[in-house]
């Protein structure tokens, strides 16, 4: 990357990766943009390493320090670990199993906890410092490791390979016959699962560009979304579209082509990525977009890892005024009200309902509806329009211990949900965007409430047409059945893309459930009211669908398959889901 430096200190964004520094770099005509920087005359004095440059100021991306020296580290780690850490915000995984893989990031949320800025250095410029965190720096390759997705069902015994860049991406692909790759493991069945080879593409997370004209960001798909929210926020840019947790990674955004609460008016995340580079399963790289390859591209953006490798794109950012939202709270008595209030809030950018999943007969559908507005700078209180785009860090909460599994039962959920409806307050607030977007990532592992057994996440989209009397099937069917749905949500989704993407224009309904037979049997029944309003399954929540319902319901499937074929005549790309549903 050539860029001249005019503030190489980085007091921003540093970040440390295979001990090479990251940043965001101030140019001398005041552009930004992401350079690999070695900030590292420190750095290297407390590692001597034969292939250092010796501390210099800039490197190119990608001209990191060799594997020879990356396991040079490992002696000094037992004397200067917490130190180095500290001091760079350095942090190396020292377990002997990678908790990370498995979707986890607490240990990582209290180590910078502890780094949170407060007072006078709480502002933007400072906010940036240190904040991102590093991967573990070991690198993994060919270890069998128990994976599983977040609904932690099913597991697999997988072998894990992490190459760090695209040549030694590459250098694996050619030597593996069978490939899946792996973001952070949020959704939540088998799709990110193969046992034979399962890439982890965490260590591929460096930024590559930015353009505050364009907001054009450029960045590698291991990149987490937490990461880019942190990084970008506090400079007045937001993620386009988010999912409900940011501890996805790029890659997984594209795959899932993730759809968030403002689906009605601003499409999926697939729809504000502008490019990406692609590795096939013959290691050619190509770019796809709506000029170049086109059909890869639209089979990729929803194809669940199976046209290829995403390793690094390009997405669309969004300018805003604040980190806060301005929240519409709206309570509704039943499903006719429920999606009237959807209808009504077709204008707000983002809505979201929260379903009371055990209500029965008049209050069946009952919901408490958020609407929400990226809050403009004159819309904050007084003691938040000095700094706007700040926000507190939240403190995540863990789980202590797994649930038993009958911690969450009919008694339980409908305790919750009466108590939850009715100290819902109507009116309209304004909230953090943590708060708004993101209720669920204040609790690490929440996903342990389950119990051992893991659990199902259903999540279905019917179209408009027939959304009211397939709403009413589904939740009466769930209410009368003995199990419960702890988590229910409702969103309404405007016109979706073709081949593998899920969303459809109508309703979207997420329900989750204990992994137990009853549910199941519960799950397959719904199957059948969703064939019959013409609806679909999410592929990335799914974890049981049969090829059946695939094909009857994903109109794209076909022209999905011959993109595959003609790039992928093997079937190199291959997951638990893609062997079970035929793909
Ligand atoms: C609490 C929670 C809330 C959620 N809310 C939403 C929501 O509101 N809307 C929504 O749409 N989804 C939602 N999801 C689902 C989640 O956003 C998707 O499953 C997303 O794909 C997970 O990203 P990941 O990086 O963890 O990918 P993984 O789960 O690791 O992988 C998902 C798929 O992407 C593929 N993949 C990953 N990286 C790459 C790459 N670089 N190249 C090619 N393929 C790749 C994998 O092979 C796999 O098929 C939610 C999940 C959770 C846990």
């Amino acid at each position: 990357m050539s860029c001249a430096i005019a503030d190489s200190q980085l007091n921003v964004a540093a970040r440390c990766h295979s001990f090479a520094l990251y940043g965001i770099c101030r140019h001398l005509d005041g552009r930004e943009s992401a350079a690999a920087v070695a900030e590292s005359a420190l750095l290297s004095r407390a590692i001597p390493s034969p292939n250092s440059n010796g501390g210099g100021h800039l490197r190119r991306t990608g001209d990191e320090i060799s594997v020879g020296q990356e396991l040079d580290i490992r002696p000094t780690r037992q004397f200067c670990c917490q130190t180095l850490a500290q001091f760079f915000g350095i942090r190396i995984d020292r377990r002997g199993d990678d908790s990370a893989f498995l979707g986890l990031r607490v240990d990582i949320q209290r180590y910078r906890s502890s780094l949170a800025f407060s007072g006078r250095n709480a502002g933007p410029c400072y906010r940036l410092c240190r904040e991102i965190p590093s991967r573990p720096a070991l690198c993994i390759w060919g270890v069998a490791m128990m994976l599983s997705g977040w609904g932690r069902y099913p597991r697999a015994n997988c072998r894990v390979v992490a190459p760090r860049d695209e040549a030694e991406l590459r250098m694996a692909l050619l030597s593996e016959p069978s490939v899946i790759v792996r973001g952070n493991g949020r959704s939540y069945g088998d799709p990110a699962l193969n046992p034979k080879a399962t890439f982890s593409l965490r260590h591929m997370d460096r930024f590559k560009s930015f353009d505050p004209m364009s907001g054009l960001l450029e960045t590698e798909c291991g990149v987490f979304l937490q990461d880019i929210i942190e990084t970008f926020l506090p400079r007045g840019w937001f993620i386009p579209v988010t999912p409900g947790t940011k501890f996805v990674t790029l890659g997984g955004m594209i795959a899932a082509d993730v759809h968030g609460k403002n689906h009605h008016g601003a499409g999926s995340f697939g729809d504000h990525v502008e490019s990406l580079e692609l590795m096939l399963a013959d290691g050619r790289v190509l770019r796809c977009s709506n000029s170049e390859n086109r059909e890869l591209f639209d089979a990729t953006r929803g194809g669940m890892g199976l046209t290829g490798i995403i390793c690094s794109a390009v997405v669309r950012m969004l300018k805003v005024e604040s980190a806060y939202i301005r929240q519409g709270t709206v309570r509704t008595r039943d499903l006719v009200e429920t999606m009237e209030a959807f209808e009504q809030s077709r204008g707000w950018t983002y809505t979201v309902a929260w379903i009371d999943s055990l209500a029965t007969g008049r209050k069946l559908g009952r919901c408490i509806l958020y609407r929400g507005e990226h809050a403009r700078k004159c819309e904050l209180p007084a003691n938040k329009r000095g700094e706007p785009l700040a926000v507190a860090r939240r403190r995540v909460k863990t789980i202590p211990f797994e649930f038993p599994r009958f911690a969450l039962n009919r008694v339980t959920v409908s305790l919750f949900n009466a108590l939850y409806y009715s100290t819902a307050t109507p009116g309209s607030a304004i909230v953090d965007y943590d708060t708004y977007f993101y209720p669920l990532d204040a609790i690490a592992d929440w996903n342990r409430i389950y119990g051992p057994t893991g659990f199902l996440q259903y999540q279905c989209v019917l179209p408009a047409a027939a959304s009211r009397s397939g709403l009413t099937e589904i939740m009466t069917r769930v209410a009368r059945s003995g199990t419960a749905s702890f988590l229910s949500v409702l969103k309404l989704l405007g016109p979706g893309r073709d081949m593998l993407s899920f969303p459809m224009e109508g309703y979207t309904l997420a329900l989750d459930f204990p992994a137990k037979s009853a549910s199941f049997m519960l799950l397959t029944e719904l199957d059948s009211i969703v064939e019959a309003h013409g609806g679909r399954i999410y592929l990335a929540k799914d974890a049981r669908m049969g090829a059946t319902l695939l094909r009857q319901s994903y109109g794209g499937l076909d022209a999905f398959k011959s993109v595959r074929r003609s790039v992928d005549p093997s079937g190199k790309f291959t997951s638990l889901q893609s062997e079970r549903l035929g793909l």
